[in-house]
């Protein structure tokens, strides 16, 4: 039994990052409908394994349960993302202000590989993997901050603005480029009021530009050939 609960779990895992990957690339756009019969052909594991992917991507926002049963990539509005964005102004420079105030007792190794990924996704272009990293960013630190219940919340809280990101920006950076990198310089020297600070401000940028641009081209073409590829 426990064999297969982590084979299982490894499948899920792997079947989440690949479904993450193929939304934040807009393969599979927003309100996009999914099923379970097809999810499971296309990666060629039980229904029973699709049903619990599906079900921990409800719980964390990404995909919801429409009234009539059916299952669809969430299309939250502009109006939703600034209200996400709002909470996270509220939550996240204390975050990065108390990672700061108890920098001596931190490990940042985990930080300091994240944004050599993210330097390597931006420069290679490879725009999916870029949006799930910025909103990773994120979750490293509520994981550094110790706080499981603060860890929960910026997790699906910053998927779903991730989705706002492929949704509404037209330019591929809606992290600004180096701002990650001077939130971790604040916080690693233990600056911590210049840590919340840029907090805030990285947080309005990112609004800004989900606010002010035009709503993106969604091309939505051999997915599930992609899907079921490598
Ligand atoms: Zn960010």
């Amino acid at each position: 039994m426990n064999e297969d609960q982590n084979l299982r779990g490894k499948t899920e895992r792997e079947i989440r990052q690949k479904l993450l990957q193929a939304i934040f690339e807009l393969r599979m756009p927003p309100g996009a409908r999914l099923t379970e019969s097809v999810l499971a052909d296309a990666f060629d594991v039980s229904r029973t394994v699709i049903r619990l992917v599906i079900a921990r991507m409800t719980q964390d926002g990404v995909l919801v349960k429409r009234p009539n049963g059916a299952t669809c990539v969430a299309s939250p509005t502009r109006s939703e993302i600034s209200q996400i964005l709002r909470v996270r102004r509220m939550v996240e420079p204390e975050i990065a202000g108390d990672l700061a105030r108890s920098y001596k007792k931190l490990s940042f190794a985990p930080i300091v590989e994240h944004l050599r990924k993210e330097e390597l996704a931006r420069t290679s272009g490879s725009y999916g993997d870029l949006v799930r990293l910025t909103g990773e960013f994120h979750l490293h630190l509520a994981e550094l901050s110790g706080n499981r219940f603060l860890f929960n919340l910026i997790y699906q809280l910053q998927a779903l603005v991730c989705l706002g990101v492929v949704m509404y920006t037209n330019t591929e950076i809606a992290c600004p480029e180096d701002e990650h990198r001077q939130i971790a310089d604040s916080i690693m020297s233990g600056d911590d009021e210049s840590a919340a600070e840029l907090m805030v401000h990285h947080l309005d940028h990112v609004e800004e530009n989900i606010l002010s641009s035009s709503k993106q081209h969604i091309h939505f073409n051999e997915t599930l050939k992609w899907l079921s590829g490598e």
